[in-house]
């Protein structure tokens, strides 16, 4: 325990509280409440106890304390990045696949996330949760789409709810007959690990659906004891977890930081699901590397993980048109490398080395 987790008992929510905890510099203030008039900020005691004051790059304070360059909105940033707004049918809803739809309860989190493509869309100030008009709309349009197979709970997070409205809402999104997934999208497990009590996980396991649950988290720090004890608590209770993780210049864009993170999901018997490219939201660019980057990160993790390790590294396509996988190649030529006999077509694959094979070996 360092002198910041004794001496915090409550989130931070104001740049001048920072200044005082000592997480940023006096001479900072002035920008920062400049930061926090356009977005949230809420560094909780956890995230708060993880963050070495000394460290100028800090890969948790690079997540969760304002910088200056959030004032800079850069060509192509755009304040709803994957067009959530053009795929919403109805207030809440999302339905950007067929088979799916992204139901967003609420507009709080247990912290602000300084990369957050929905930054301008949560926090206090927003609309902090549905209305029960709002509530009742998504639950019918969700009831009339019978290929939404899945519904992902996501926001905000969904687990800033009371176990007891969270209940009521799995219970209802269960007797839909077609739904039989719930994913919940949540930061909570690590960010404020006391939410997750045994009255939550009842909350969650619903009769007639299965529960997922999602952990959004970016550094293998963030899986504290507390942490890795709140997901035990989910997993031991039969719901099955995945992660997702944001690729962060200076977080985890180097590939022991990306290993450590891989091995500790899986430590915590959590798949590695996805990684994501940095979204292009306003005032980001400072968090964000390039494709190539992350490719070469993602071959690097080939190198040293086994497959239980490896997340997919997706981007989200601007405007709206959905994830692509844009992981490394591994089959060099693909179709096209050697026909030398009739029929037959030979393939070049890069092994986990970097050295490349004939695939079949022999013509
Ligand atoms: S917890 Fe999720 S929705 Fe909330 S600020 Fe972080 S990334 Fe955004």
């Amino acid at each position: 325990m360092n002198h910041i987790e004794r001496s915090i008992a409550a989130t931070l929510r104001q740049p001048g509280e920072l200044v005082e905890h000592g997480l940023v510099p006096r001479v900072a203030l002035g920008d920062l409440e400049k930061v926090a008039a356009r977005y949230a900020v809420a560094v909780t005691p956890e995230m708060a106890a993880l963050i070495d004051p000394s460290d100028p790059d800090d890969p948790i304070a690079r997540q969760f304390i304002p910088s200056a360059a959030e004032l800079v909105t850069q060509r192509n940033e755009d304040a709803d990045p994957i067009a959530d707004h053009s795929h919403s049918p109805v207030a809440g809803i999302v339905h950007r696949y067929p088979d799916r739809v992204l139901f967003k309860l609420v507009h709080i989190c247990a912290v602000y996330c300084r990369f957050c493509f929905r930054r301008e869309m949560v926090g206090p100030g927003k609309a902090t949760a549905l209305s029960p008009a709002a509530y009742d709309s998504a639950l019918d349009y969700i009831r009339a789409h019978p290929e939404v197979w899945e519904v992902i709970l996501t926001g905000g997070d969904p687990l800033m709810l009371s176990p007891r409205r969270l209940g009521a809402i799995m219970a209802d999104l269960a007797a839909v007959d077609h739904v039989k997934i719930i994913r919940i999208h949540t930061r909570v497990p690590v960010a404020d690990p006391a939410r997750i009590t045994g009255e939550m996980v009842a909350a969650l396991r619903v009769e007639g659906a299965t529960t997922w649950v999602a952990l959004h988290a970016n550094h293998a720090r963030e899986l504290t004891d507390k942490a890795r004890a709140a997901c035990a608590v989910i997993v031991d209770a039969g719901i099955p977890m995945v992660s997702q993780s944001v690729l962060l210049r200076g977080v985890n864009d180097d590939a022991a930081a990306l290993e450590a993170l891989m091995r500790a999901f899986v430590e915590c018997r959590i798949k590695p699901y996805y990684l994501h490219h940095g979204d292009l939201a306003p005032g980001t660019a400072h968090l964000r590397t390039t494709l190539g980057h992350g490719q070469e990160l993602m071959r690097a993790l080939r190198g040293r993980v086994s497959g239980l390790c490896q997340p997919d590294y997706v981007v989200d396509i601007p405007g709206g048109h959905g994830k692509a996988p844009v992981g490394p190649n591994y089959v060099l030529d693909a179709n096209s490398f050697s026909r030398e006999q009739p029929g037959e077509t030979r393939y070049r694959i890069i092994d986990y080395c970097g050295d490349v094979h004939l695939y079949p070996p022999k013509p």
